[in-house]
């Protein structure tokens, strides 16, 4: 068996392959001395050289944890980036790929992006990341399918001994988060009825906001008062956004939808304020050409490239959606070579992990651990970090999601100032017990 046929698989036929040599679980881990991933099964090791020599995705990631589910041709994984700064946390997708390879880079790439998102936010967290992958000849509506699948997970998360911290993510929903809450102490965002902190769609918005009003100050264009807004995406962050943005003044506000339902919400709630709602088909992309002064996307992710990236009327970009670039490299550049002040996504989102981050501690009113990220004086509050990544553009020419991968980079070499870089002696630790064995 060589890396490229294992890489080639699909995560159904890995799973199979694994079953044939009696592998239940497995993992990759750094290791610092060589600088290189290592497998804890001779068979595997192709796929710790593959990480080991990946330039795009690959960042000297801690660990990755994977174990077969019992019932189905899933797999249930963990990727732990960096835990300097604290367990890696970050949500669980339930998702399907194509490839092992696809998997892997994507695992990768989002237990990244919550480190660089934790570590902006001052959070006292590293980054990670769960995935489930999704075998499709199984129902994923079916309840009882579900519960099984994410209490197996909840339990996988046990193993690992609290190096990760599980939260929602694409695919996953409030009553899966449920299920592995049943199974283990790692886990944020709970059902509120179980002592959780709810939907974070409001502060989420409101950290939307936030970098509106960032980037408006550093271009020197005012206040939100009298600018308009192309919204894509009525959602449960987009309406309250638009909310909130009249609230500020907002002179017109124009957003788009595909969705029947979430449109004929919007439509009755912002039915006496200058709005141009309008009901579009998925392929419609006359939201990036509308005449506006801010675009701000909270839809789905991946929507600038170079097609839509050259609709822009707008100066600045700043929404809620997840990876809004499609090719982070080509994208950055393409927004700043039109002068397009473009706010990192991870750095405006963060109300949703800052929201469930620290529910052990308790709630009070206006929590202060959640207002100070949306305050304009704490240093990392969501306007003053972008204000500092901008100004680290314009000193070093990078493009503002460069800038910011730097700083929040940096950031997550800080270790925990109580508990240190403990992730890694969990790690060291599950190393140790052959953690695959047991
Ligand atoms: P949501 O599912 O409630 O709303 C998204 C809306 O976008 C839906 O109404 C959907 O129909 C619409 N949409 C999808 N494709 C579209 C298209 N091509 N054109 C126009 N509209 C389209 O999701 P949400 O909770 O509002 O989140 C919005 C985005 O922000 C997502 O990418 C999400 O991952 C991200 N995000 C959300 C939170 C949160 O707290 N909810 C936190 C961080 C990031």
């Amino acid at each position: 068996m060589t890396d490229q046929n294992l890489l080639a698989m699909n995560p159904q036929e890995l799973n199979e392959y694994l079953n044939e040599k009696d592998i239940k679980k497995f993992y990759l881990i750094y290791d610092d001395k060589s600088s290189q991933m290592t497998a804890s099964h001779p068979e595997l090791q192709p796929l710790a050289d593959f990480i080991s020599n990946d330039k795009r995705d690959f960042d000297n990631h801690e660990g990755i944890f994977v174990k077969l589910s019992s019932a189905y041709n899933s797999l249930l994984a963990v990727f732990v980036h960096r835990t300097d700064r604290g367990q890696s946390a970050g949500g669980t997708r339930f998702w399907h790929y194509s490839t092992t390879e696809s998997f892997l880079r994507d695992g990768m790439r989002l237990a990244k992006g919550m480190t660089h998102k934790n570590a902006l936010a001052g959070l006292w967290w590293g980054g990670g990341k769960g995935i489930i992958t999704h075998d499709p000849s199984i129902d994923k509506t079916n309840p009882d399918i579900r519960t099984l699948l994410y209490r197996e997970f909840g339990e996988f998360i046990t193993t690992l001994r609290g190096c990760y911290v599980t939260a929602e993510d694409v695919g996953t929903n409030v009553r899966d988060m449920a299920e592995i809450f049943s199974r283990t102490r790692f886990t944020t965002c709970i059902p509120f009825k179980f002592g959780g902190s709810g939907n974070p769609s409001v502060p989420t918005a409101r950290g939307v906001v936030s970098g509106i009003e960032a980037a408006l100050n550093f271009l020197n264009m005012g206040e939100i008062e009298s600018k308009i807004i192309a919204v894509q995406g009525l959602g449960n962050v987009g309406r309250p956004l638009i909310k909130f943005l009249f609230e500020k003044g907002a002179k017109k506000i124009i957003a788009h939808d595909i969705d029947t339902y979430n449109y004929e919400i919007a439509e009755k709630e912002f039915e006496n304020e200058n709005v141009e709602l309008k009901l579009v088909d998925k392929s419609d992309t006359s939201i990036f050409g509308m005449e506006c002064d801010i675009f701000s996307p909270c839809a789905v992710g991946a929507i600038l490239n170079p097609e839509t990236i050259s609709l822009l009327k707008s100066r600045i970009v700043c929404g809620a959606a997840n990876n809004q670039l499609e090719d982070p490299v080509r994208d950055d550049k393409l927004l700043a070579e039109k002068n397009v002040l473009f706010v990192p996504d991870f750095l405006t989102n963060r109300m949703g992990i800052v929201n469930c981050a620290n529910e052990q501690y308790g709630y009070v009113n206006d929590d202060p651990y959640i207002e100070k990220h949306l305050q304009k004086d704490w240093e990392y509050s969501i306007y003053q970090m972008a204000m500092k990544v901008f100004n680290q553009s314009k000193e070093t020419g990078e493009s503002p999601a460069k800038a910011a991968v730097k700083i929040a980079d940096e950031l997550s070499f800080i270790e925990h100032p109580i508990f240190g870089h403990r992730g890694r002696q969990i790690i060291n630790s599950l190393v140790e017990d052959e953690w695959h064995k047991n």
